[in-house]
């Protein structure tokens, strides 16, 4: 008899159901396996859900406790414990309906009351986008499922029904909802190994957000099935006889490709349909992992294995835990045949993922081979280091997102320890998955024992051995092909320290030039009292945030000698004082920073501030030429020239301009642009470029700008170290023939 299952994309429900109808199908599926005292708990949180929701309506019309109702009952046929299946009776309790969640606590304890609390999404806060609410939502539902994860496997059962009813929503919602399912949700049912409900989602999402294509594709198997029933049954009874012949109970079956999962191996592997369709997979259960790898010699045996397709996931299971051989044999027929064997323990991990924890008392053996709980358990520890090291929940959630699609590969440690990372990492994820420090001082990578690129992506089975120095730092441009959550997030976490680190630096020169200019006193000279005054007047914690706030741009450093010099006035009672300097503070404005500009000291550029002082784009000063910088908030200090046309459109704010100068001793090299004019002439452009580089000056970039048919301009973007040695520069250019002229771009 052919067992080929049927594609499982659920119907909608068939009519509208009556609650009471709804909730005694779900006491009965409850009484095979929960006791009646707790199916009577169940009962008393359906009758506080309906009087919660009592009035609301679902937007296909039926009472809103009908939505609670299925999603209890779609955990109860995942035979979750009794705390799941009343949390989902109230899973939208707190989001919907004025009941607080010390209502909850006190009529069914703090367990469940937290399970619903971890579902709802937050209601106080109001969010200036849709992403930046989705993202905070995310979030905190990430962070209590850490704690229980019965958390997120209710919120998986929660969109599994609304996916199943989506008909009702606005095209809009619909779209939105179904991208965040094969987004989100999928894979994260795919991370926690839940694989009967990720292919539900992804085929309800698949369905909704490519319709045309799902259309297609589901008429396609619906018109190749038919010839498919009789090979399939074939090679079914075969593999069935030969097992059963050499001793080995079996189950096995055809199994028929999901829609999403076709579509996805055609697009990802760049196949056509009837490369994907025409490989017939079979799924062998056995009694345990001995009759696993006997079953295979048997398989292979009966067909011959198609070369370097044997994968053995007992040994090395999946990131989510998955277990099972694979391997693809040449069958009759000229098909190809993908055999998946697992024991009967593995196929319930890879059905229900860490649900089978409390579904089945799973031998300690299968647990501890698999170790699908401990798996998960690293992922959500992964996890709560990723939010340390993210700033906002953005930056969180894209950073669990990339997390998200395990496609792994494994590679080795020189011990031989195994290390399970995401499909094209590399040496540097490599390097933060063992430890951050590792990744942070990481400098350069043997991959089976040559010397490679750090940016190398990594193969499975090559063995990995990270060089470090001491004194080595991550480096930004690592943020290009890092694929890790984790190391995405150290890395930038420590660009961001590092930033504040300059910026503390800046705001302590900048105010220490604006004490000198007011009362000749320097930084150094202030007493703890005068700080004290500084950090109740600006409500900073410590100095160091003080000087930050001022580096970044946040305050400006005059503006602050000028309340410290204030508050001193009036013997150091800041609070009371508020008024009276501000009346003093506009009168003294303007002598403060339009007046007489000799008497005031200039801030030192050395070129080394890094991020907190940058080149203005438009104007590229180089050293030698006059200056203006213009205090940007949250960027720190902008260098511009002061013949650049953007200072004089800024004049209308002299608050923000501060003086600076080059330091004389300045060293490094500055992007400056030359415009060359020339004929037309063959190799123009390369006697150029090599005089230039003859004079060890670095070229960013050159573009070409042929105006007529006998002139072009040519565009250098070069490095100099200072305006002496640019004008060396030009002097030598103007002597190559063919060169009409050449100018400096200004802005
Ligand atoms: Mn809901």
């Amino acid at each position: 008899m052919p067992t080929e299952q049927v594609s499982r994309i659920d119907p909608a429900p068939p009519g509208h159901s009556s609650p009471d109808r709804l909730l005694d199908d779900l006491c009965a599926a409850l009484e095979s396996y929960l006791e009646p005292r707790q199916i009577a708990e169940v009962r008393r949180a359906q009758r506080f859900g309906a009087q919660a929701h009592a009035g609301q309506h679902r937007l296909s019309g039926e009472p809103y406790i009908t939505h609670p109702l299925a999603v209890a009952r779609i955990l109860a046929d995942m035979r979750m414990n009794a705390e799941c299946i009343i949390a989902a009776l109230l899973h939208d309790v707190l989001e919907d309906t004025p009941t607080a969640k010390e209502q909850i606590a006190e009529q069914f304890g703090e367990e469940i009351a937290y399970l619903v609390d971890g579902v709802s999404k937050l209601t106080q806060i109001e969010f200036e986008t849709r992403r930046e609410a989705q993202a905070e939502n995310f979030r905190k539902m990430l962070l209590a499922m850490v704690q229980d994860l019965r958390v997120i496997i209710i919120k998986l059962a929660d969109r599994l029904h609304n996916m199943r009813t989506l008909g009702a929503c606005s095209p809009e919602a619909r779209r939105r909802i179904a991208r965040e399912t094969l987004e989100i949700y999928a894979p994260i049912a795919n991370r926690l190994g839940m694989n009967a409900i990720r292919t539900d989602l992804q085929e309800l999402g698949f369905a909704e957000f490519y319709p045309l294509r799902y259309r297609v594709l589901a008429e396609s198997v619906r018109k190749a099935r038919g010839n498919r029933r009789e090979i399939v049954s074939k090679i079914e009874a075969a593999l069935q006889d030969r097992l059963q012949q050499e001793g080995l109970p079996c189950r096995v079956l055809g199994r028929e490709k999901h829609i999403y999962s076709i579509y996805q191996k055609m697009r990802t592997k760049r196949l056509s349909f009837s490369e994907v369709f025409d490989v017939y997979a079979f799924r062998i259960v056995v009694d345990n992992v001995d009759s696993c790898y006997r079953s295979l010699g048997v398989v292979h045996n009966l067909y011959k294995p198609v070369p370097g397709k044997f994968k053995d996931y007992i040994a090395i299971p999946k990131a989510n835990g998955y277990q099972s051989l694979h391997t693809v044999l040449f069958g009759p027929f000229g098909v190809h045949i993908e055999v998946q064997i697992r024991s009967e323990d593995m196929e319930k991990v890879a059905e229900a993922g860490v649900a089978a924890h409390w579904l089945y008392k799973l031998g300690d053996s299968i647990a501890a081979s698999s170790g699908a709980q401990k798996r998960v358990r690293d992922w959500m520890s992964g996890l709560l280091e990723i939010q340390k090291n993210a700033g906002n929940s953005l930056e969180f959630l894209e950073n669990v997102r990339i997390d998200l699609f395990p496609d792994e590969v494994y590679v080795f440690t020189p011990r031989g320890r195994i290390m399970e990372l995401p499909r094209g990492a590399t040496p540097v994820d490599f390097a933060y998955a063992v430890h951050t420090d590792i990744g942070n001082t990481c400098v350069a990578v043997k991959i089976d024992r040559r010397l490679a690129p750090l940016s190398t992506t990594l193969q499975s089975g090559e063995t990995v051995e990270i060089i470090t120095s001491p004194g080595a730092r991550p480096n930004p441009v690592w943020l290009n092909f890092v694929v890790t959550g984790k190391a995405r997030a150290t890395i930038r976490n420590y660009m961001k320290n590092l930033k504040r680190d300059e910026s503390v630096e800046l705001g302590r020169r900048l105010l220490d030039q604006a004490l000198v200019n007011a009362c000749s006193k320097s930084v150094q000279d202030l007493d703890a009292h005068d700080v004290e005054i500084l950090l109740a007047e600006f409500k900073c914690r410590n100095v160091e945030q003080l000087y930050d706030d001022i580096g970044l741009g946040n305050r400006l450093a005059p503006l602050v000698v000028r309340r410290l010099l204030e508050a001193q006035a009036g013997k150091g009672e800041p609070a009371s004082r508020t008024r009276g300097i501000k009346q003093v503070f506009s009168r003294y404005m303007p002598a403060w920073l339009g007046g007489s500009k000799d008497a005031l000291r200039p801030l030192a550029i050395t070129g080394t501030e890094g991020m907190v002082v940058t080149f203005a784009k438009c104007c590229n000063p180089i050293p030698g030429d006059p200056i203006q910088g213009f205090v940007s908030s949250g960027r720190g200090v902008v260098i511009h020239a002061e013949s650049c046309k953007n200072v004089k459109e800024f004049r209308n704010q002299p608050e923000k301009w501060i003086d600076v100068q080059w330091e004389t001793s300045i060293e490094g090299e500055f992007p400056v642009e030359i415009r060359v004019d020339a004929l037309n002439r063959r190799g123009v452009l390369a006697t150029v470029a090599a005089a230039i580089a003859a004079m060890d000056v670095n070229i960013n970039n050159v573009t070409i700008d042929e105006h007529d048919g006998k002139y072009s301009t040519i565009i250098f973007n070069i490095a100099v170290h200072n305006r002496v040695h640019l004008a060396r520069v030009m002097r030598r250019i103007r002597t190559i023939e063919n060169v009409a002229k050449i100018y400096r771009k200004r802005a």
